[in-house]
């Protein structure tokens, strides 16, 4: 607030689609943006400089998630990632069977290559979810078949912020035999990410969604694990994806990595306290409300609800107006009109799926933040009931 009591900037609470980059990440790009900017596959001293830049952003990345360096490749991202674990894992393992377990509450860039590989031949089973958007390990114990080489499950849900049951999966998959990737793109930076204690074989990363840059991440591929590349060419990433490395995004990368990784014993507390305030806030000053996903096993910066009779686009719109920020769904899916598959999933109508919003909150966001958009929403809430021709029904 500024001095007349104004709200002097706007507020951000999408951090689930994306996060502004950190200082000291944009700072240590920079030198890469000009000064460095040899190709790391050249042998002179320009090259050297740069790959000793990418080594040390792989090191970086593999440490903190319990990885060995070769198990990393970097990647333009989760969507790459997701893509390249599902049809790289799924081509190489054809000779062992052509059966793929996922779930209905994937992120599109897992969805949509599932959808690929059964137009191809394969065969893909999507696990149901409970109310709350959690997989049963004992359906993905029953849905593996001698055919099975990979089950996909996502650790942690982008709408509604379920934390889906990842170490009792792995231990599945294990004594079956069956790769298990798991897309923590929500979760890194939140939530524990160390491969060996999740139990899984591949992992995908994303640095945008942890206060890095756009259009670089990671895909973890534990040792031994039988995967084609699909980007054929040079010999970068051990074979695994041809291309010259994105060094300053892989810099950038590297170092949010290291951040996050230093501030996960109290950021994501501090961010728990903030939902509870939000989540609370908005149960006590609103009727006809209801929360999405489970009450404990959720990000801790997520904060999705569904209000009865308000659009939740006609919503997005009006905060937005009022200079806060939040989405419907996923960023990915914002211009579909379709309501959410993930709360279609959870049983919800589609009416209900498509009152709901999600708040997400991060390192940036503030106690007066929360407040403020306690005490606009609401008049806006009442506002978009009064006009709502659902309330009329
Ligand atoms: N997986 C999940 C769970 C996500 O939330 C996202 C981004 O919204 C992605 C994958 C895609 O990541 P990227 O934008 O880096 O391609």
């Amino acid at each position: 607030m500024d001095d007349s009591g104004k709200k002097a900037r706007r507020i951000y609470l999408d951090y689930a689609a994306t996060t502004p980059m950190h200082p000291d990440v944009v700072d240590a790009m920079i030198p890469y943006m000009s000064g460095v900017f040899g190709n790391p596959s050249s042998g002179h001293s320009y090259g050297q400089e740069a790959r000793a830049a990418v080594d040390d952003a792989r090191a970086k990345v593999a440490s903190l998630i319990g990885a060995a360096i070769d198990e990393i490749v970097f990647t333009s991202g989760g969507t790459e990632s997701d893509n390249l674990a599902l049809k790289g894992v799924a081509y190489a393992n054809r000779d062992r069977g052509n059966h793929i377990i996922t779930t209905s509450v994937e992120h599109l860039a897992v969805i949509e290559p599932c959808r690929f590989l059964r137009d191809q031949g394969f065969d893909v089973t999507y696990l149901p979810v409970d109310e709350y958007g959690l997989v049963d390990p004992g359906d993905v114990a029953r849905a593996i078949t001698e055919r099975t080489i990979l089950i996909s499950v996502m650790y942690a849900n982008n709408e509604v912020g379920a934390i889906e049951p990842i170490i009792e999966i792995g231990k599945i998959t294990k004594s079956r035999g069956v790769y298990f990737h798991t897309d923590a793109v929500q979760a890194a930076g939140r939530l524990p990410v160390n491969v060996d204690e999740l139990g899984v074989d591949l992992m995908s990363i994303s640095a945008h969604k942890l206060y890095g840059p756009k259009g670089v991440g990671a895909l973890y591929v534990r040792e031994g694990v039988e995967m084609v590349s699909f980007l054929h060419g040079g010999e970068q990433e051990h074979m695994r994806r041809a291309s010259t490395e994105n060094v300053m995004g892989v810099v950038g990368f590297g170092a949010a990595m290291e951040i996050a990784a230093g501030e996960v014993a109290t950021e994501p507390d501090r961010m728990a306290a903030l939902r509870d305030r939000l989540a609370s806030g908005i149960f006590e000053r609103i009727d006809g409300v209801r929360l999405n996903g489970h009450p404990e096993r959720r990000l801790p910066n997520n904060v999705n609800v569904t209000f009865d009779f308000v659009d939740g686009q006609a919503l997005a719109r009006q905060l937005d107006m009022a200079d806060v920020a939040v989405s419907t769904a996923s960023a990915c899916q914002s211009g579909r009109k379709d309501p959410s598959h993930v709360l279609m999933a959870m049983g919800y109508s589609s009416d209900e799926a498509r009152n709901s919003i999600r708040f997400s909150l991060g390192r940036e966001t503030t106690a007066e933040e929360i407040d403020y958009v306690l005490d606009v929403l609401p008049a806006i809430i009442e506002g978009l009931r009064k006009q709502s021709p659902q309330s009329e029904e």
